[in-house]
């Protein structure tokens, strides 16, 4: 009776597996993915109530992790600086955070791209007393409404105050608190308007959306990104730093170059044996079910985007 029942069960799963896998292989990753268009709406919900872990890294330099992109802070005479603002609906949590480090005002923050998880504390940022300063490419996103395919969401433009009032082509550097700040564009990455943000003394490095750590990233080809993109800014950001650097990522854990080097290795393996299966002619539903990222995707897949996603991203851009 019982083993009855297990093998109905199989034999159900199985074909919902294939109908899944039959639909994966006719329907483009816009329609693949259309029942998960919760995906931003989802992220909105859980950064309410995600908590934010405080971690204090070197000099006056603090970093904030929740469920939105990574946030630097460094503390000092100017006021507080920030890398990022997370997503609006962290604001509760994330300005309690930035309170609890001590009582100045934030004069600052610079985006590192024009993400909804990285800017979407702008507004209310700004509205604090603090002026934004970020690539120009991150201002011409936000100043109109702007779909994105991959999440299959179109972002309406935020209010004024949320929009850069500096904007830079390629390199900035600016002092505050006793500290230097190197801001260099990278060449198109995970967007068109990625930045790393180098605390030259203390030698911090926030690479913004350009590595995630031990989390398969993001990519936005609405925006400018791509897979070879990725890549390449992974390479950069390998050459850039030190093995004394502390690295930021834009997700995950605070890391150190060893890191960048798994998270550049992980992106070309990956890229390399999708690029030879699409090659052979397979569909994106036969690329998914050889699992070219079984080494990784329980690690690497667990986060903001699962392997399905990842692999959908990659397929798209070899
Ligand atoms: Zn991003």
């Amino acid at each position: 009776m019982l083993n009855r029942f297990s093998n109905e069960m199989t034999r159900r799963r199985f074909m919902a597996a294939s109908s899944l896998m039959a639909a994966a292989a006719c329907a483009s990753p816009r329609e693949l993915f259309a029942q998960e268009d919760s995906l931003v709406l989802n992220a909105f919900k859980e950064a309410a109530t995600a908590p934010i872990t405080v971690q204090t890294l070197r000099r006056n330099i603090t970093v904030l992790l929740g469920a939105g992109g990574n946030i630097a802070v460094l503390t000092g005479p100017d006021g507080k600086l920030l890398v990022d603002a997370e997503i609006v609906t962290a604001r509760p949590n994330v300005s309690k955070a930035i309170a609890a480090i001590n009582g100045d005002p934030i004069k600052q923050l610079i985006n590192t791209h024009w993400h909804f998880d990285h800017a979407g504390g702008n507004d209310w940022v700004h509205q604090a007393g603090a002026s934004i300063l970020a690539q120009e490419n991150t201002r011409k996103h936000l100043l109109k409404d702007t779909w994105v395919e991959g999440w299959h969401y179109n972002f309406l433009a935020p209010p004024a105050g949320a929009v850069p009032s500096t904007v830079f082509a390629e390199d900035h550097t600016l002092h505050a608190n006793n500290s230097t700040l190197v801001l260099k564009h990278y060449l198109p990455a995970h967007t068109d308007s990625d930045i790393s943000v180098h605390f030259t003394e203390a030698d911090v490095f926030h690479t913004g959306d350009t590595f995630w750590n031990r989390n398969y990233p993001f990519i936005d080809y609405s925006t400018g990104g791509s897979i070879d993109g990725t890549i390449r800014a992974a390479e950069t950001n390998i050459a850039k730093v030190s093995d004394k650097t502390i690295v930021i990522p834009g997700h995950g854990a605070v890391g150190a170059k060893p890191d960048l080097i798994l998270f550049r290795d992980v992106m070309a393996g990956l890229r390399d044996k999708v690029a030879a299966l699409k090659k052979q002619g397979k569909t994106l539903a036969e690329v998914l079910a050889a699992k070219p990222g079984a080494r990784t995707d329980q690690e690497w897949g667990g986060g903001f985007i699962n392997p399905t996603r990842f692999v959908t991203s990659v397929y798209q851009g070899v």
